[in-house]
């Protein structure tokens, strides 16, 4: 395994994570730092090192083709003191596909989950203490070859920066109002909707602009190439509880396969709930609604964990939901997947990465 240098910053003897943590604008002030250099091998100089400003050439291949993929997980500071990561090996193994599909190079997981574990023991003292706050972990990597023509680089840079946060809704777990569109379509079957890279997100800004115009919160988007399949509601996978199951979009290859929905899925299943992974129509949907037989619709992402749908509007069709407060099964399941990262439950399914002597 590669030697890690530390360049740090001068300790500073008490840190004051501000009172009221925006979602990604505080940072701490290290972050961890590697290049890759095909001429040299591979990925070289890792260090943790300062947060500073980047420099990189106008040319950069990054700003004209786009390569460029990042993750988010969390590390919690548990109700004993100790520090854990929810799923960590799941974020580095999404990372490495998106990679393959982006021709970008891929890391050692391996020594990723070490360097991350390094980090994060450096910059302890940012993982809030609070009840529902968290240290959100942004890997990213991006190419860097000061060249214009359109080829995989040859160089990158990858880095993890660690951002403080708060609960997404400071307010309580509210539940949003949400736009099914079929103006726009988030991600191509056969695209890279299944990779986390920048380019999905550029591309979903108007739409979600244009729902926000009408008073939602957040775009439901269906398949591209009927609109007629529901895909995933804003950034978040989606589920949908009807009177005797509940079903999440199967992963087509336009689907981002979500850690969040991967662990309601196996929870759901564990309770023993009618947990399908398949195609559901918005038709279906609708007509559900009609007939009483819809419950509850709840989307699901490392940020909010679970994120309950106030309404759900498709054409002239307005459904309304939990106007004040998120369904039970929402609350249930964010009751039981907080309470494992922050130690409050037993973590039976081993999700948890704890760091060592910490
Ligand atoms: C990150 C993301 C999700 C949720 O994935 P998690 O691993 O649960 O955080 C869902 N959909 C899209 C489009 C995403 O970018």
């Amino acid at each position: 395994m590669q030697k890690i240098s530390f360049n740090l910053v001068e300790k500073n003897a008490n840190v004051e994570i501000p009172e009221n943590l925006i979602f990604g604008k505080v940072f701490s002030p290290h972050m961890f730092e590697m290049t890759y250099d095909e001429s040299k091998g591979g990925w070289i100089d890792p260090q943790i090192t300062k947060v500073d400003e980047l420099a990189l050439s106008p040319a950069a291949m990054v700003f004209h083709y786009g390569q460029a993929i990042f993750e988010g997980l969390k590390a919690f500071k548990q109700v004993d003191g100790k520090i854990a990561m929810f799923r960590p090996k799941d974020n580095f193994k999404r990372l490495n596909n998106s990679a393959e599909r982006l021709c970008m190079p891929k890391v050692d997981s391996d020594f990723a989950l070490e360097a991350l574990k390094e980090l994060v023991a450096v910059d302890k003292e940012w993982i809030p203490n609070r009840p529902g706050y968290s240290l959100y972990i942004r890997p990213v990597m991006f190419s860097t070859d000061p060249v214009l023509g359109v080829r995989p680089s040859d160089t990158y840079k990858l880095y993890f920066l660690l951002s403080p946060v708060g609960p997404y809704y400071p307010e309580g777990f509210k539940p949003v109002p949400i736009l099914a569109t079929d103006k726009y379509i988030r991600a191509a079957a056969k695209g890279v909707g299944a990779c986390k890279c920048a380019g999905n997100y550029a591309a979903s800004l108007l739409a979600q602009k244009e729902a926000k115009q009408q008073g939602f919160s957040q775009v439901l988007w269906l398949d591209s190439i009927e609109q007629k399949y529901i895909e995933e509601v804003g950034t978040m996978n989606i589920f949908i509880q009807f009177k005797n199951e509940v079903v999440t979009p199967m992963l087509t290859g336009s689907i981002l396969p979500g850690v969040t929905r991967m662990s309601v899925i196996q929870i759901l299943k564990d309770w023993g709930y009618n947990m399908n992974e398949r195609n559901v129509s918005i038709a279906e949907v609708v007509s559900a609604y009609d007939s009483g037989d819809l419950v509850e619709i709840f989307g699901t992402g490392t940020a909010a964990v679970i994120s309950s749908l106030s309404k759900l509007k498709y054409h002239e069709k307005l459904m309304t939901f939990n106007e004040n407060e998120a369904g039970e099964l929402g609350k249930k399941l964010y009751a039981e997947i907080t309470g494992i990262q922050y130690g409050k439950i037993p973590d039976r399914y081993g999700w948890l990465t704890f760091l060592d002597n910490v």
